[in-house]
């Protein structure tokens, strides 16, 4: 099961949900209560090789570079 990161427009705060593939639910903000959430790469997803030197490869946080 995926895990997905829901980041809050209103707030910035992050709600991480278990969810089917495919599922196209929309989750609000656990904080604030806000919908305006938006769905994030999950870091759990992204499992590298082992590289544990400091190459700067973590996740941008934030905005996004093409935005
Ligand atoms: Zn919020």
């Amino acid at each position: 099961m995926p895990l997905f990161e829901y980041r809050c427009k209103e707030c910035g705060h992050v709600t991480t949900f278990l969810e089917k593939p495919g599922s196209r639910k929309r989750h609000p903000c656990e904080k604030c209560g806000s919908a305006k959430t938006e769905r994030q790469l999950s870091a759990f997803a992204a499992h590298g090789g082992g590289a544990s030197s400091g190459a700067g490869a973590s996740f941008p946080t934030g905005t996004c570079p093409l935005g």
